[in-house]
């Protein structure tokens, strides 16, 4: 089998790169290492089956080369932070839209034989109901929200006119190890675990009585590999881990003080993903328990050492448009 990863070298990405390896496929990351490391791969540099190629997945005409004989498309990437994608609208939307049409293109060229779409949960913006079912309406709070989501709509055009075999995968709040820290504020864990190496308080927003559907990566790395195994198209399914945590819980598994910050417009009080369709469809179910997954990534905190620490003041700054956009 010969499968291809788009954003292979990001957090998500490179698991999935690991996984698809360890069952024996030949794997091509295309990424163009936006927000994403050579360094995330660095273990499997020995490993001949892969070959990676840093291209835009925009290029249309250079990706693809890299499609002959693969089998499965796993298009991971994306641009994937919130404020940065209030600021930048056209980069957020020409990664998520033109980089999917690209993509997809090339897909339905090679004939592949399953397509997944890496979607995202925060096109449900704040949902009506708790879990979310996947036929919520859809509430994109940011061009982030947005561009994602308009890139699913893509994918089902492409199931829907060419026959594309393709599948969505909208992820709830994924973790894990090499979760992203890129220079801009983002996802807690990197925020979190960057505040605790350098003996900071964490910054928690409002209360920290907002919960978070918190998926571990690796439950997320078997939904898209069972997906890809399955005989399911054109559908559109949650993956969460059938729970939601507050982040006054992350912080007690965590251990360390604590800093409130203002809670911020466009940001749901909860997210909660209905799982009942994958369940049903794939037989999946997330099964790390989330105290277990965040103890494996303070067994590997030291890779957050670069991460840039933030602090009360410069939240505030770095987050100065969604404040000014959102409210
Ligand atoms: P990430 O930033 O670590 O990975 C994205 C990768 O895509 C990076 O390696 C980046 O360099 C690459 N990339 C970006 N634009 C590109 C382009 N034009 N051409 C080639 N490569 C490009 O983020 P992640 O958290 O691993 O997310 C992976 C995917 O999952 C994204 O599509 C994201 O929207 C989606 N997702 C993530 C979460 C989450 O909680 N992490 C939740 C929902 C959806």
């Amino acid at each position: 089998m010969r499968s291809l990863v788009t954003g292979g070298a990001g957090f998500i990405g490179s698991h999935l790169v690991d996984r698809l390896l360890a069952e024996g496929h030949e794997v091509v990351v295309l990424d163009d290492l936006s927000t994403g490391h050579r360094g995330n791969l660095e273990h499997l540099k020995r490993q001949d089956e892969l070959e990676f190629h840093e291209v835009d997945v925009r290029d249309h005409d250079e990706i693809c080369k890299h499609f002959e004989a693969v089998e499965w498309v796993f298009h991971l990437a994306a641009l994937a932070d919130i404020v940065p994608s209030i600021q930048k609208p056209l980069e957020y939307l020409r990664a998520g839209v033109d980089g999917t049409i690209s993509v997809l293109e090339a897909a339905r060229h090679a004939g592949v034989k399953k397509f997944l779409y890496a979607a995202s949960s925060s096109c449900y913006g704040i949902p009506d109901a708790y879990p979310t079912p996947e036929d919520a309406e859809v509430r994109p709070q940011y061009p982030y929200a947005l561009a994602k989501n308009l890139g699913e709509q893509c994918v089902m055009h492409w199931v829907q006119v060419y026959g594309l075999p393709a599948i969505s995968l909208r992820l709830f709040n994924v973790y894990g190890p090499r979760a992203r820290t890129t220079g801009t504020y983002g996802a807690v864990f990197g925020v979190f675990l960057a505040q605790k190496l350098a003996g900071k308080p964490f910054t928690v927003v409002g209360d920290g009585t907002q919960t978070r559907d918190f998926t571990y990566v690796i439950d997320v790395v078997e939904a898209f590999t069972s997906a890809a195994k399955s005989d399911v198209i054109g559908e559109i399914m949650n993956v969460g881990s059938s729970q939601t945590y507050s982040i006054n819980r992350l912080v007690e598994l965590l251990g360390g003080e604590v800093v409130h910050i203002p809670k911020r417009p466009g940001e749901p009080s909860c997210t909660f993903a209905d799982v009942s369709k994958i369940r049903k469809l794939l037989n999946w179910k997330a099964v790390t328990r989330f105290d277990e997954g965040v103890a494996i990534m303070l067994k590997n905190i030291d890779y957050w050492r670069d991460a840039p620490v933030w602090e009360s003041s410069n939240v505030r700054e770095q987050t100065k448009d969604w404040f000014k956009y959102l409210a």
